[in-house]
């Protein structure tokens, strides 16, 4: 067993901002672990522009952005374990799968930081054909930015979120024909400007309100997938398709060793210092719900700092948390708890998991006490601010959408 103070899982922008920062207030013993072979995280396959503007004033692909936040941790000292995979975690001790056997660390304080990835087909219920074709985006582009290969000629995107009118992009970097981008809902689950982009630049046509029903073909070669719309069936010919957005934590590793899990985000409850209802252990950047962009997980990460500073040096100071629940219309909310140590400006932020118009209501102890009018898209954040009410450790706060 090897002991360290500081054991960061996860070298993607949140985890190695948070390094870095660690190492700029003078921490020295901090381990990053990382299952990949190369660290950097998400945005090592992201092969295009549009990451670094915030962090450092410069536009970057996401591999020589993955690449500079790598360098600069390596230029501190930072240790980063590469292949190593966190596999279990027992009181404070975290163990590793690695090449050379398991390892296993104690660690003063650890900190989660995953990441997360887009649901794949199996969780997606579409029957038909099983076929090496049906891919995320992910890993469309680790063939095209990384492997330098097209897995397909000619495929449809399922999912209308940001993600997805990237992998036309990305697509189109290895010469892949994109059909149609099909979205189940009535409205695309991104800025509506982007149906008009795709379909007048790209020649992509945007269909939305279709169901997929079936991906066909024989044996592993696909032929077509059949989609519906109001009963009337449409079939399109691809070899390929890929499964986009829908993004969710990374967090199966924290379902079986978290006794408390929060399924609303599938992830740790965490407050507004990132700590999880374990007192030595912290989450940050999207392990904490669905994918939100690099900078600000790189942001948060930098943030937290502070926090595992305050934690190591007040190790009297004990949590005072109090959950917050959401009911079955909010997609994630983040923080999840709230510390009553430390003051904020923010009860916490969430996405519904709809487009809706109304109110978001915040009670405590069955009172309402807040409310907010909404007409928001899936994708557009909403801030609850601070409550007017003091709120003490057994109090019970509650949030839920009225449309
Ligand atoms: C397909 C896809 C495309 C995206 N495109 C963009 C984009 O264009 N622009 C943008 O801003 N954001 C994009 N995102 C969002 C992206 O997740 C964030 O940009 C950012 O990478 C999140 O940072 P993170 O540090 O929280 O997680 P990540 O960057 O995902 O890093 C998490 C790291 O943890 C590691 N890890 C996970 N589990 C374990 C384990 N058990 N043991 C050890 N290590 C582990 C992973 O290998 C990974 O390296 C995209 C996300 C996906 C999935």
């Amino acid at each position: 067993m090897k002991k360290i103070q500081i054991a960061i899982v996860g070298a993607g922008p949140a985890g190695l901002s948070l390094a870095i920062e660690l190492s700029n207030m003078g921490y020295s013993d901090v381990v990053v672990f990382e299952r990949e072979d190369e660290a950097g995280g998400t945005p090592r396959h992201c092969g295009h522009l549009g990451f670094g503007i915030f962090e450092f004033y410069r536009l970057l692909s996401g591999p020589n952005y993955a690449k500079k936040l790598v360098e600069i941790a390596l230029s501190k000292n930072i240790t980063i374990k590469l292949k190593h995979t966190l596999i279990n975690i027992e009181k404070n001790n975290l163990t590793f799968s690695t090449t050379d056997g398991l390892e296993t660390y104690s660690a003063q304080k650890t900190i989660l930081a995953l990441g997360a990835r887009e649901t794949p087909r199996p969780s997606r219920f579409v029957s038909g054909t099983r076929s090496p074709n049906i891919i995320t985006t992910g890993a469309l582009q680790r063939f095209v930015y990384m492997q330098k290969c097209a897995p397909f000629k000619n495929a449809v995107i399922i999912g209308s979120e940001v993600v997805s009118f990237s992998a036309i992009m990305s697509a189109k970097h290895a010469g892949i024909k994109i059909k149609a981008i099909i979205e189940e809902d009535e409205n695309l689950n991104t800025f509506n400007i982007l149906k008009p982009i795709s379909e007048l630049f790209l020649k992509t046509p945007v269909k939305v309100g279709y169901k997929v029903l079936s991906i066909n073909g024989e044996e592993k070669n696909i032929q077509s997938v059949t989609i519906s719309k109001n009963g009337i069936e449409e079939i399109i010919e691809c070899d390929g398709v890929i499964f986009s957005g829908k993004f969710t934590p990374e967090s199966a590793i924290l379902q079986e060793n978290f006794k408390d899990f929060n399924h609303t985000n599938n992830s740790v409850f965490v407050s507004q210092i990132f700590q999880t209802t374990s007192k030595n252990f912290f989450a940050v950047g999207n392990v904490l719900r669905g994918a939100l962009t690099a900078f600000k997980c790189y942001f948060e990460g930098k943030k937290l700092a502070r926090f595992i500073d305050d934690s190591l040096k007040n190790t009297k100071l004990n949590p005072l948390h109090v959950k917050i629940q959401c009911d079955e219309n909010i997609q994630w909310y983040s923080p999840s708890l709230v510390d009553l140590n430390y003051p904020s400006k923010t009860l916490t932020n969430l996405r519904i998991n709809k487009k809706a118009t109304g109110k978001i209501i915040v009670s405590l102890n069955d009172n309402d006490v807040y409310s907010k009018d909404i007409n928001v898209s899936t994708y557009t954040n909403i801030k609850i601010p601070r409550l007017d009410y003091p709120i003490s450790k057994n109090d019970n706060v509650k949030i839920r959408l009225e449309s």
